[in-house]
């Protein structure tokens, strides 16, 4: 799927059912869609390593290989903290990337693809192989001890769910438990878009009053990071003569799409925001198989936005989030979900 072109993606509300796992789904946030239904990542693999806290579900790519029959279907899977705290700047520690990938005659779905009118008759779903944790959709392996009828993934999306309300419901409701997609650990649940970059002709080159009037035009829309929203202009002069070419060549690029949220070219490059902690070709580990990882999309600032995480002093940050995974698409763990690699790349400081 290496093409020259870049897929770009944009976030839309949808009905849930549409976003369920039969559909293959590329989503923001809301619990996860899980491709394999079963052999879901450990819940070691999905705490912080910083604070423990089980991670948030961010987003999922639906990209199936087609030229690797086991990668039929191919979904590629984002969590990370959502304590701000956690996520320091230039380091991606506090995410965590899975590819799951499925040939297309498999134990789970259909040969041919879903009737959109099947609604939710013939659902596969996550929850008939092993427990799903009623607050995040990870695998649980804890009970409510009160009634036996809810299952979590940790102590603290058990105690969580008791404050939020089980405690009054706790017994009450009768074996069904509700499907509520939505609880304050979720972040709010979006359908993902693509359509593909439309790039203008090439133009002459502008003068350099030109360019700074375009700066200055995007340093103060709403597209600009808030922090540098605010910046007094004559600092960002200042900023401008540094010339970070990097920056400058991220901000018209993604001026021709201020919303988009992802941008996918598998085997391309990155548009980097800023020429400071670009990953080295020896950064980028190998995948568990041995074989290369190669770029594969980006995760753009204006995500941030579309979730109002931009908001907080302490909230989660990104420049972008550059997701590597394994060149061969390999199959030697399809029974698994298979690690994969973020590199997060931070606006860079010297602009405040
Ligand atoms: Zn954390
Ligand atoms: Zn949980
Ligand atoms: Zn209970
Ligand atoms: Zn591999």
């Amino acid at each position: 799927m290496t093409s020259e072109s870049v897929e770009l993606g944009f976030v839309e509300k949808r009905a849930a059912w549409k976003l369920r796992s039969k559909f293959f789904p590329s989503k923001v946030g809301g619990k996860p869609a899980w491709l394999r239904l079963n052999n879901l990542p450990n819940r070691t693999d999905l705490l912080c390593s910083t604070c423990n806290n089980p991670l948030s579900f961010l987003m999922q790519v639906y990209a199936p290989v087609p030229e690797v029959e086991s990668a039929f279907h191919r979904t590629i899977f984002i969590f990370m903290c959502s304590n701000g705290k956690c996520c320091r700047p230039f380091s991606g520690e506090s995410f965590m990337v899975f590819r799951s990938q499925l040939p297309r005659k498999n134990d789970f779905y259909s040969f041919e693809p879903p009737a959109y009118k099947e609604k939710l008759s013939l659902d596969p779903s996550a929850e008939k192989y092993q427990p799903l944790c009623h607050v995040c959709g990870c695998f649980a392996s804890l009970k409510c001890a009160g009634c036996d009828g809810k299952d979590y993934c940790c102590e603290s999306h058990r105690s969580k769910d008791w404050e939020d309300g089980h405690k009054n419901s706790c017994g009450k409701e009768q074996g069904s438990v509700s499907k509520l997609q939505s609880n304050s650990f979720l972040l709010p649940e979006f359908d993902l878009v693509t359509e593909t970059e439309q790039l203008p002709a090439a133009e002459p080159e502008k003068s350099d009053e030109a360019k700074m009037n375009e700066y200055r035009q995007f340093m103060q829309s709403s597209k600009a990071p808030k922090e540098m929203q605010d910046l007094p202009l004559d600092d960002l002069d200042i900023n401008l003569k540094k010339n970070d070419k990097a920056f400058n060549k991220f901000h018209k690029r993604v001026n021709l799409e201020p919303e988009q949220v992802l941008r996918y070219q598998k085997g391309g490059l990155p548009l980097w925001v800023s020429s400071e902690h670009v990953p080295k070709p020896e950064d980028i580990c190998n995948c568990s198989c041995g074989a290369k990882r190669i770029f594969e999309f980006q995760v753009m600032p204006q995500l941030l936005n579309s979730l109002s995480l931009d908001t907080a002093v302490d909230s989660v940050d990104w420049g972008t989030l550059a997701v590597y995974t394994c060149s061969k698409s390999c199959d030697q763990e399809t029974e698994n979900y298979v690690k994969e690699f973020l590199w997060k790349q931070d606006f860079s400081e010297d602009r405040n």
